[in-house]
């Protein structure tokens, strides 16, 4: 109480000095004092805001909720650093040098020259790419056409649909906490520190760009530095999906595998959910009760244990059950 009693004589304390200070400010300054001294006034009455009583209260109300959502982002966060272990190095190392006269020297050149996803080649293959981007990825960047190799990527593929799914789930999350609190907070705060408010209730930054899809690159560069030609291919959802069906089409496939084992595609994933009526088979919670909701598709025996892509081994989880699941598995 008494602590209260403090801030609430700090806060008329900084009202008296404020409003002083600008009529005098106000009656003999030129106007970009005034300025000045609005921006000042502004940020002492945010000061003062963010440390009230009524503040606090607001964001212990919904302190779970924001705890909630940032968890999500944490798992999402995860999903992203799925690697497809495209690594050049892993052919060995070398040492070389340009010695050349002429050593080419357009900028950004050599900083991507010997980049993991830069596969520098003749203009031909960098054609070549732009035609039949899978196949020469698969060639170039050393992925072989088989089992291994397929799961890497329809992991990959659900992943990040998951990823893509769960940034929508993030920012309606945001939005509807918010607005759960539209009423409680002032006008001017909601109007002008919208960023800060939404930091001092505690969002994490959620980085909601799309560049953790992995992309490679074909650079071919004439001779002499006057031609040059790139071709990127970002790994993307459509992309992911096509690299699937690419290494299904070219995988000489055991002939007790053959034929029982589906593809992970988007089809797939979206047709589980519609089968398990987009609810959660372990905790039973669905898209009807919280619309928000992340789900996931998982594989009931893990693909590391064996598991295969059959629809009797792929269920419906939400983020929440498939995380501790994940989290139990790496124990
Ligand atoms: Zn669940």
């Amino acid at each position: 109480m008494e602590r209260e009693h403090i801030i609430m004589a700090k806060q008329v304390a900084l009202y008296v000095l404020l409003v002083s200070v600008a009529i005098a400010g106000i009656t003999t300054a030129p106007p970009l004092t005034i300025v000045i001294l609005v921006f000042f006034g502004f940020k002492i009455y945010e000061l003062v805001y963010f440390r009230s009583a009524k503040f606090i209260a607001i964001k212990n109300r919904i302190s779970a909720h924001i705890q909630d959502r940032n968890d999500l982002n944490d798992h999402i966060e995860e999903l992203k650093s799925t690697h497809i272990g495209a690594d050049m190095t892993r052919r060995g190392h070398s040492d070389y040098h340009d010695n050349s006269k002429w050593n080419f020297k357009r900028s950004g050149f050599k900083k991507i020259t010997n980049a993991p996803n830069v596969y520098n080649c003749s203009r031909s293959v960098c054609d070549g790419s732009r035609r039949d981007p899978m196949k020469y990825v698969c060639k170039y960047f050393g992925f072989s056409a088989d089992e291994p190799t397929l799961s890497k990527f329809e992991n990959m593929l659900n992943n990040f649909t998951a990823v893509e799914d769960g940034k929508n789930s993030l920012t309606s999350e945001k939005n509807e906490i918010l607005a759960s609190i539209s009423d409680d907070v002032p006008f001017l705060i909601k109007k002008f520190s919208k960023k800060l408010l939404a930091k001092k209730l505690g969002f994490k930054d959620v980085d909601l760009s799309d560049t953790y899809y992995p992309s490679f690159k074909f650079q071919y560069v004439s001779a002499g530095g006057n031609a040059s030609t790139e071709n990127t291919i970002v790994m993307d959802i459509p992309n992911l999906n096509a690299m699937v069906n690419y290494l299904n089409d070219r995988i000489k496939w055991k002939k007790s595998v053959a034929g029982q084992r589906a593809l992970m595609t988007s089809a797939l994933r979206k047709h589980i959910l519609e089968r398990d009526n987009y609810t959660c088979r372990q905790c039973g919670i669905s898209t009807y009760a919280e619309p928000h909701l992340l789900l996931e598709v998982d594989h009931i025996i893990p693909v590391s244990k064996g598991g295969m892509t059959t629809e009797d081994n792929l269920q419906t989880l939400c983020w929440r059950c498939n995380r501790t699941k994940g989290a139990k598995l790496n124990v």
